[in-house]
């Protein structure tokens, strides 16, 4: 089984003389949220920096990523590169929901990495301008209609009146 990435040896940073140090984690991972889903490949790559501070470890950086998209008009998947400006901080206490865990001698940037990339997704995506979209019929009468002929038929009422039909407009 191989080395879980994400743990990464902070022994050298928690000395008197520590300075900061950059590790980059390159890893496939296939975390996703409704409609976008990150790839395995190419994999995430997460450019870090570690910097001690008086009780833990403050981690900087930016991620890099592949997303899987759902359109979410016409359900097409397209692939997105993504970036992400991540940021935490691992302590030793334990009480405070806002900071990652310290280990005695690594952290696991998992959770944090995770949280930050799945943070810094859009809810739902369309897949552009070449969208084909939902519905089909509208598309049509208005790419039809540039003949500069403005009739009352053209009326989305009228569509609607030849949609419903006679005998179905009460409830
Ligand atoms: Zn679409």
């Amino acid at each position: 089984m191989d080395p879980n990435p994400f743990l990464l040896n902070i022994a050298d940073l928690l000395g008197n003389e520590a300075s900061s140090r950059p590790v980059t984690i390159t890893s496939g991972v296939d975390w996703n949220v409704e409609l976008i889903r990150l790839v395995e490949d190419p994999p995430l790559v997460a450019d870090l920096m570690l910097h001690p501070v008086s009780k833990g470890i403050a981690v900087t950086g930016r991620v890099q990523f592949t997303t899987a998209d759902t359109c979410y008009r016409c359900l097409r998947e397209t692939l997105s590169d993504r970036d992400a400006a991540v940021g935490a901080l691992f302590d030793s206490n334990n009480d405070d929901d806002e900071t990652y865990p310290l280990g005695v001698h690594d952290i696991d940037v998992l959770q944090m990495l995770r949280d930050e990339v799945l943070l810094s997704l859009p809810i739902v995506e369309d897949c552009g301008d070449e969208c084909p979209g939902v519905a089909s019929s509208a598309q049509t009468d208005l790419n039809t209609e540039s003949s500069g002929d403005i009739g009352e038929s053209r009326s989305p009422f009228a569509v609607l009146e030849n949609l419903l039909g006679p005998g179905d407009s009460t409830e």
